[in-house]
């Protein structure tokens, strides 16, 4: 006879852990108990060693779906027979090492109950089970119990109160569980907040979509303005309140075949979209796409798609699917003959004509709106309706958005609800840091000895309320995980507000600020994730050449205001780097290109383009080829003198010099929209080789991409001139990539940066690459623009203080 005091810790809590251990306990005849505290799960067994030793082998192997250990250890002592049998204790306060899980879809279970007539659970909105709901979005703080959750509120009745005591039900502590009774409440209100009078608040919100109107509806991490997708004014009229001209919308499909003949699906991309975390996932459109969605997804290639991930998603196309079986007089529901809602779940399989857009509700690029008050105010002027209910979100919690890449492996574009608040692994571990990222597509991340937290997506800090976020989502990360920063790492550069609020905190908290260079983040942000600590080379590519620079905090860098200053008087994006942990040595970079007009050339590809012919002596082509633009003029003039024409070795400037010179874009409608577009238009191309000598390598490790561009810049087919570029500058940048690589002794080759959201690049130069034995490494748990930046900026700041 023995006793053994386990200690589990990981993501262990609100998953069934207690129960689970609780029956494994009673099947192997084992007394002791099983209680949660902060720093996990905490289990005493008595009994045979035999008996004890089974459960530790087989502790870690059955553990309930959506539990992560991170470790389990114990001490033996002797056993003291004082345990009858085996129970479950009130958890425990102490120093926090554990995690609150993350929003998942629901379960099978929970689907089976809500579509069953007879079940207390009818189509109830707020269904869900120790292996399925909300976690992350509802949890004020650890550990997770009831009380520290905006189920708080709720009392549970008699029933749910049964269901939660009990562990051998599927609700046992299953904190936000609830019924009709006594749960959370759906109300439908107008575009005031007044509640509409409806017999079913889905119905009415469902019947608005359907006639046309937008109705906004209270989600997991916030709210979501819907419309119904096939209906080209309702898609038009949302994109003239929302202000959003041309950027592609995401669609809410009830299954795989409903959306089938739009879009195609690989086998991963279906596991991906059907996976517990529901991103939303970017599909090949079909040829039928842009004739089923008008307006969704102008000219991209891609499509944004996610399935139904909450109750309330579930129960809009289970009154669709009413509709339908109404007429088709078969399957009706007992409950509600006069809405032939179908029972059970095999609706759930066939072909469902609902398809919803589902936008996130975040009006000027603001964050999420979140609260029904809130709701109200900020969606005036767009929302015709509110679908509401009276559970409170406490952490504002975006879709996440994933497409395969080219070689693929799924990859973030936005990594938030599903994902965050999971740890990423790190090779080893260091000191606390908080690291406060960049200023587009902003995260922030806070590392605890050997796990890396990126926060959910927070935006780009260009407003006061966003920043205002940034603020609210370091201090909820710090408090749940009870960390005590002891450096607080940012940008270089000194006008962000990230950069601003970091010097604030480690002022405040008496601990060393970290500078640390943009690419040199987007680097180690992809050494971090893969565990490598050695020396690499990096090949950092983006876009909008923020916050550069040689030198940290040097005079110049300072008096510059433009978000593309840098210390050497260019913006960076184009880069080839030697990082070796905290330290990095630029090899090289792409020929620079003037930025005319400055930071409007960053949204107006034809200035790029006019760059492009300035520098292929053609200056004197622009004024005629941009003749609708008005400034074309005196841009050749500005071009001539080096007039407010800053340089910049960005990639991404080099894809809207193409575009604009084929023609295929003269103004950005959103930021990377060019790129996008030829993208989509390489896509239509057959196989096409990369110029030999569309490119030059130069001995101080420059690349020259101009004699591609002199070469397409009479190209008068768009969709060649783009598969062109695609394949030439992937072959330049492999020989590029090598032939430094060759240089420093280097085989380990890091993609980083947001061009490598590029399908065609990223897949391309990873075959060239792999191909001539180099390892190459791609952003995978965080993206590879700058929302993984705050995860490299952690990682070399705890290089630093090691
Ligand atoms: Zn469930
Ligand atoms: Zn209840
Ligand atoms: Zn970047």
């Amino acid at each position: 006879m023995l006793q053994r005091r386990l200690r589990v810790t990981g993501t262990v809590q609100g998953v069934g852990f207690r129960p689970y251990v609780w029956h494994l306990a009673q099947e192997l005849n084992l007394s002791g108990w099983v209680r949660n505290d902060a720093a996990g799960v905490d289990v005493l067994v008595e009994g045979e060693l035999e008996r004890i030793e089974a459960f530790t082998r087989r502790l870690p192997r059955e553990i309930p779906p959506l539990a992560q250990l991170r470790k389990i250890g114990w001490q033996d002592a002797p056993a003291s027979g004082e345990f009858a049998g085996f129970g479950i204790l009130q958890s425990a306060a102490g120093q926090a090492d554990t995690m609150i899980g993350h929003d998942t879809a629901e379960c099978p279970d929970c689907l089976a109950e809500m579509f069953d007539p007879t079940d207390r659970r009818w189509r109830h909105a707020f269904i869900n089970c120790t292996h399925c709901g909300p976690r992350y979005t509802l949890t004020r703080k650890l550990p997770y119990d009831r009380a520290q959750t905006s189920m708080a509120a709720f009392a549970l009745c008699p029933d749910c109160a049964r269901e939660y005591r009990d562990p051998a039900n599927r609700r046992f502590h299953a904190e936000p569980t609830a019924c009709p009774a006594c749960g959370p409440r759906l109300v439908l209100a107008d575009a005031e907040g007044m509640p509409v009078r409806c017999e079913d608040p889905v119905a009415g919100a469902l019947q608005r979509v359907q006639s046309g109107q937008i109705v906004a509806i209270k989600g997991l991490g916030g709210f979501h303005l819907a419309c119904d997708a096939r209906n080209a004014d309702a898609v038009q009229r949302l994109r003239d309140r929302k202000q959003r001209d041309e950027k592609p919308f995401a669609v809410m499909s009830a299954n795989l075949a409903s959306i089938g003949d739009l879009v195609e699906i690989s086998a991963a991309e279906a596991d991906l979209l059907q996976s517990p975390e529901r991103p939303i996932v970017l599909l090949r459109k079909k040829s039928a796409a842009d004739i089923a969605f008008p307006g969704i997804a102008p000219g991209l290639a891609w499509l944004g798609v996610m399935l139904p991930y909450t109750p309330l998603h579930w129960l809009l196309f289970h009154e669709a699917a009413g509709q339908r079986s109404r007429c088709a007089s078969a399957l009706t529901n007992p409950a509600s003959p006069l809405r032939g809602q179908p029972a059970g779940t095999a609706w759930m399989q066939q072909p469902q004509d609902l398809i919803l857009v589902m936008t996130s509700a975040n009006p000027g690029g603001e964050p999420l709106v979140i609260g029904n008050d809130e709701a109200v105010e900020r969606l005036a002027g767009i929302a015709d309706a509110l679908l509401l209910h009276d559970r409170d979100i406490v952490v504002r919690c975006d879709d996440s958005v994933v497409r395969m890449n080219g070689s693929q492996v799924p990859q973030f574009i936005r990594r938030a609800r599903g994902y965050t608040p999971r740890a990423i692994r790190l090779p080893r571990a260091g000191a606390s840091v908080l690291a406060l990222g960049g200023y587009l597509k902003n995260t922030l991340c806070v590392t605890r000895g050997d796990e890396a937290f990126v926060s959910q997506h927070i935006g780009g800090l260009d407003n006061p309320a966003t920043c205002g976020m940034l603020i609210e989502v370091a201090d909820h990360l710090l408090d749940i995980l009870q960390v005590k920063p002891e450096a607080v790492a940012h940008d270089l550069h000194p006008d962000f507000f990230s950069t601003r609020h970091a010097l604030q905190l480690a002022d405040l908290w008496g601990v060393p600020a970290v500078a640390v260079q943009h690419h040199h983040a987007h680097i180690a942000a992809v050494a971090a994730e893969h565990g490598v600590s050695g020396p690499i080379l990096g090949l950092a590519l983006d876009g909008v050449g923020l916050g550069s620079g040689a030198v940290g905090g040097s005079a110049a860098l300072r008096n510059r205001r433009t978000p593309c200053g840098c210390s050497d008087g260019t913006a960076w994006g184009g880069e080839l780097l030697r990082v070796d942990g905290d330290e990095f040595t630029r090899l090289g970079h792409l020929s620079p290109i003037p930025l005319p007009g400055g930071d409007k050339a960053a949204k107006e590809p034809w200035r790029m383009a006019a760059a492009a012919l300035h520098l292929l002596g053609r200056g004197g082509d622009i004024a005629q080829r941009f003749s609708d633009q008005p400034a074309a003029q005196q841009l050749h003039q500005l071009l001539e003198r080096g007039l407010n024409s800053p340089l910049t070795s960005s990639l991404g400037r080099w894809f809207d010099a193409l575009a604009g010179l084929l023609g295929a874009r003269e103004v950005m409608a959103y930021e990377g929209q060019a790129a996008m577009l030829l993208e989509g238009l390489a896509e239509q191309a057959d196989m096409v080789d990369a110029l030999s000598d569309g490119y030059a390598l130069h001995d101080d490790g420059r690349l020259d991409l101009l004699p591609l561009l002199a070469r397409l810049a009479d190209v008068s087919d768009p969709v060649f001139g783009a598969a062109l570029f695609h394949a030439t500058l992937a072959g330049a940048l492999a020989d590029w990539a090598e032939s430094a690589a060759r240089r420093e002794g280097l085989t380990t080759v890091a993609l980083g940066g947001g061009c490598f959201l590029n399908h065609i690049v990223s897949g391309d130069l990873t075959r060239r690459l792999a191909a001539r034995g180099f390892t190459v490494l791609s952003a995978c748990q965080v993206p590879p623009n700058d929302g993984g930046l705050s995860l490299g900026q952690a990682w070399v700041a705890m290089h630093q203080l090691s």
